[in-house]
């Protein structure tokens, strides 16, 4: 009998993709399983997060709405569409990257998520990282940028401003950016996330030990 995944010895930081994709799904597995979320009994589907397990890009937003619980997968309302839409403007695809939320189960009615639902959810948000090892995560809006940054500080105070941080043992840059949601209320909110976004890519071009790195500037807001 081939051992179980768990006993096989895996290190995330030099397995390769293939291996770091098949922890991952054991990982959708064990949270399908037994996910010790208060959120469990009042959600439909696990929103567990999709796209490139392999990504350099990864988004985490606060917690899913009433289309993504139904159909088991991140943004895919209105704030999707606008991500989406985001993303292409820049040259990007929701394809290259890997989105999920600090919650994977969705709030009634779209409260606020409570601190014990977001610390249930915390390791695994953190394993996702920790397998799927991008060099830039984009927080989106007020509680992904907290958790993740361990800083009180709100998103229109450091939007737009790349924090160096490690998150799950990986070295990341984080860019905390405004919620798309929040960003299609409002359109100078709006405005200033599209100035936020086209900063992406060179943030992804730079590489902290490529050429002429050494003491080189992180572009910042
Ligand atoms: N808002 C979020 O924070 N996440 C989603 O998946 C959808 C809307």
């Amino acid at each position: 009998m081939p051992p179980t995944l768990r006993l096989v010895p895996f290190d995330p930081a030099t397995a390769p993709a293939g291996e770091r994709r098949e922890r991952l799904v054991a990982l959708l597995r064990d949270m399908e399983n037994v996910h010790p979320c208060p959120l469990v009994s009042t959600r439909t589907r696990l929103v567990f997060g999709a796209g490139n397990a392999n990504a350099d890009l990864m988004f985490v937003g606060e917690a899913p709405g009433a289309s993504e619980d139904r159909a088991g997968l991140p943004f895919v309302g209105r704030a999707g569409k606008f991500l989406d839409t985001l993303l292409e403007e820049v040259g990007l695809a929701r394809s290259d990257t890997f989105i999920t939320n600090v919650l994977k189960c969705r709030p009634p009615g779209n409260r606020d998520p409570h601190p014990d639902e977001i610390d249930a959810c915390r390791p695994y948000l953190y394993d996702q990282v920790t397998l799927i090892r991008p060099r830039v995560i984009c927080t989106l809006g007020n509680f992904a940028t907290k958790l993740l940054t361990g800083r009180p500080e709100g998103i229109t105070k450091v939007h737009g401003r790349p924090q160096e941080r490690e998150v799950g043992g990986v070295p990341v840059r984080l860019y905390p950016i405004f919620h798309p949601a929040a960003a299609l209320r409002t359109p100078a909110v709006a405005e200033l996330t599209r100035e936020d976004f086209r900063r992406l890519p060179a943030l992804l071009a730079h590489r902290p030990d490529g050429p002429g790195a050494a003491g080189s500037e992180l572009p910042h807001a």
